[in-house]
């Protein structure tokens, strides 16, 4: 009988995830009912939203149940199809979870055109992603010429695509990334004016990089990196709050054990700040058509760049996941699947 690779959350983490967490079970291949179309998954997201998944507690998201698949967004090609808008072989996106096969229906597949982008791109840098940084920056960072936009997390996912569209609309971006090679990245490749290396002495950094402070910060990670650069802020700066993913492993969200106090919050009346949190999935798909017709010309025209970290195989996705989690992945973190 075919069989289905799946990996299921084991048990809830105490703390930063770990292998016994996730459990690898083979199950019998989903069969496709009528309307229903039967997907082989090439391209898996690893997101730090899933971390958040693995914990029972209240949150915009209703989390995984123990012994349920790990979630996430995925691309594959269609492998059986019992609805007509779909043919064996078709590229498509979905929520179909952390395993190599799934059967639903075609209402709630997405069609990719391969000719258009890899389909990869679907997950990062035209993906969620992607859209996160493109709504986030419209709506919240809106930086402006000659301003000053300051990153965390600025070789990810989301940072990477936030710090070129600031640079596009004409900010002076700095971004914050761990050791040397991600901020030559961040600098060399992805175009930012500067880069700091959080490993190192972040205070003389930041004076360096932002001599006239920031204007826009956008927070990918919380934790000490937030509380160098908040101090910093210009009168009327924007604090994109996105992600802390820095304080996803205490229980309660709060800064790690050890980690310095978050930042006194006094200076946002004073200097008239605008702290605003989202979450893509609010107001950023019903624009997914305007978002994606623009980071194409982007890509067409040499504007956009992206790099993607890719482990090879449903096995290696915990150890990518827990990886990604500690700064281990360097660019959008997928696993590959045969
Ligand atoms: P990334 O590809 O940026 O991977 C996570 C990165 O976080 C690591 O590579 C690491 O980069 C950094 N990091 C981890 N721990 C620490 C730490 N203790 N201190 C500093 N940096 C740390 O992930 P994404 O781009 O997918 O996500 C980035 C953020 O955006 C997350 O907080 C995520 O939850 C959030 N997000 C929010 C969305 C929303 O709708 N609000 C939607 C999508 C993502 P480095 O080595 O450079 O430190």
């Amino acid at each position: 009988m075919a069989m289905n690779s799946q990996i299921l959350l084991a048990r809830r983490p105490q703390g930063a995830p770990v292998a016994e967490d996730f459990r690898l079970v083979e199950t019998p291949l989903p069969e496709p009912g009528p309307g229903e179309v039967l997907v082989r998954h090439r391209f898996l997201s690893l997101d730090p939203y899933q971390r958040g998944r693995m914990d029972d507690a209240k949150s915009y998201a209703k989390p995984v149940a123990v012994g349920g698949v790990m979630e996430c967004q995925a691309v594959g090609q269609v492998a059986a199809s019992r609805d007509p808008a779909f043919k064996e072989g078709d590229w498509v996106l979905g929520g179909f979870g952390w395993q190599g096969f799934s059967a639903r229906p075609a209402k709630a597949l997405i069609a990719l055109d391969p000719k258009e982008a890899p389909p990869s791109t679907a997950l990062g840098v035209l993906g969620m992603p992607g859209l996160t940084a493109w709504v986030g920056l419209e709506d919240i960072g809106q930086p402006k010429v000659g301003e000053t936009v300051v990153v965390s997390a600025a070789s990810g996912a989301v940072g990477q695509v936030v710090g070129q569209l600031a640079k596009i609309r004409g900010a002076r971006v700095v971004g914050i990334a761990g050791g040397g090679a991600k901020c030559a990245f961040v600098t060399d490749t992805l175009g930012f004016d500067a880069a700091v290396d959080h490993r190192g002495d972040l205070d003389a950094q930041l004076d360096a990089a932002c001599p006239e402070g920031v204007d826009v910060y956008w927070e990918n990670v919380g934790g000490a990196v937030q509380a160098a650069v908040f101090p910093r802020f210009r009168d009327f700066g924007r604090m994109v709050m996105c992600g802390m993913v820095a304080q996803y492993n205490t229980a309660s969200g709060a800064a790690a054990a050890g980690a310095p106090a978050g930042p006194n919050l006094g200076p946002v009346v004073r200097k008239r700040l605008r702290i605003q949190g989202f979450i893509v999935n609010d107001t950023g798909w019903p624009r997914y058509g305007q978002f994606r017709a623009e980071m194409l010309g982007h890509i067409a025209a040499g504007r956009m760049v992206w790099r993607e970290d890719v482990a090879q195989g449903l096995e290696a996705a915990p150890a990518a996941f827990i990886g990604m989690l500690a700064g281990r992945n360097f660019g959008k973190q997928l696993v590959s699947l045969p």
